[in-house]
């Protein structure tokens, strides 16, 4: 098997354990958990109504302008790599070591694009390495019973939405407590509301900045706001659905995880989620020649600016003995 598990220093030490702490009472639990239910549902459903709106608008208007097309471009990519270069790569892998007002701009930013603060990101993210398609795996679409049409499409779903929704998220003080004793990244996790209202207001802000005209600013809002986080939520829910569902594997790991391209693409590099399976701490995730990976590209170009250092990646040689023949 091709893991560098054992080099992964964010993964979580074998049988560790929550720091004892006083138990929550269960009618404060379910409470707490329904009333984030209700947050959970906005989150998924308010995106896919502003999508939906911003089709609505563009027919009325007989199609998008040049400026909604920038700025949903722009938006999607800073938030995107908020998600796989911040949240992903640096915060859930440490696969490199940023400076700190970059460490601070990609927490900001991934918090941007709407999936959650920083910590139970990647406390979730953690757990599912630790667990990968198998019992306790928070968003495996392998681990119903039934293997028929409906038992894939039931694991499609719930790997791709439904699992937002489960009761008993991944615990910090397990999963992350690094982040928890990190100041910069619980202030920032602390004010994730401000974070993901600036996400949907800034683009219209900016579109009205710029030409002072109320269209415009409705129509950036629906796009580069809305519909750009709606897309943005899809393509990186893709990674937990898709990639653990369809397309190839280059590794044989102890998860089901594959290379899928079009994700590969949409989700800035994340795609090749076998390779990032059988080496989590590498840093690059398209390994292969033809494999276009933009977040380790812009990890590059950080590298050669001196903003990010120990960037890790596999030994060529041990990429050519894992791989499959
Ligand atoms: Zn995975
Ligand atoms: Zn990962």
């Amino acid at each position: 098997m091709a893991s560098i598990h054992e080099h992964d220093r964010s993964a979580p030490a074998s049988g560790a354990s929550t720091r004892r702490s006083t138990p929550t009472p269960p009618e404060l639990q379910s409470r707490s958990w329904a009333s984030s239910r209700v947050a959970i549902a906005a989150v998924v459903i308010v995106p896919l109504i502003g999508f939906v709106a911003a089709v609505a608008f563009a027919w009325s208007r007989g199609g998008i302008t040049l400026l909604d097309m920038v700025l949903f471009a722009l938006f999607y990519l800073l938030t995107g790599f908020g998600i796989t270069v911040g949240f992903h790569r640096l915060f859930t892998h440490q696969s490199f070591r940023a400076v700190p007002w970059l460490r601070a701009t990609l927490g900001i930013l991934g918090c941007m694009a709407v999936q959650g603060p920083v910590v139970n990101w990647v406390a979730d993210h953690r757990k599912h390495h630790r667990f990968s398609d198998h019992e306790g795996d928070p968003h495996s679409p392998n681990l119903l019973d039934d293997h028929g049409l409906f038992g894939t499409l039931g694991g499609l779903w719930h790997a791709h939405v439904g699992w937002l929704f489960a009761a008993g998220r991944s615990e910090a003080r397990t999963y992350a407590p690094d982040l928890l004793k990190d100041p910069v990244i619980t202030f920032i996790d602390k004010y994730y509301g401000v974070w993901m209202l600036a996400s949907f207001l800034l683009p219209g802000v900016l579109a009205f900045a710029l030409t002072g005209q109320v269209a415009a600013a409705i129509g950036a809002f629906l796009f580069a706001g809305m519909a750009r986080v709606f897309l943005l939520h899809h393509a990186t829910w893709s990674v937990n659905s898709v990639c653990h569902t369809f397309g190839a594997r280059a590794f044989e790991t102890k998860d089901r995880s594959r290379n899928h391209p079009v994700v590969g693409l949409l989700g800035l590099g994340e795609g090749w989620h076998n390779n990032h399976h059988a080496f989590p701490a590498s840093a690059r995730h398209g390994l292969e020649k033809g494999q276009f990976d933009l977040s380790w590209e812009i990890i590059r170009l950080f590298q050669r600016l001196g903003w990010v250092h120990e960037v890790r990646l596999p030994q060529p040689e041990r990429v050519a003995q894992a791989r499959q023949a």
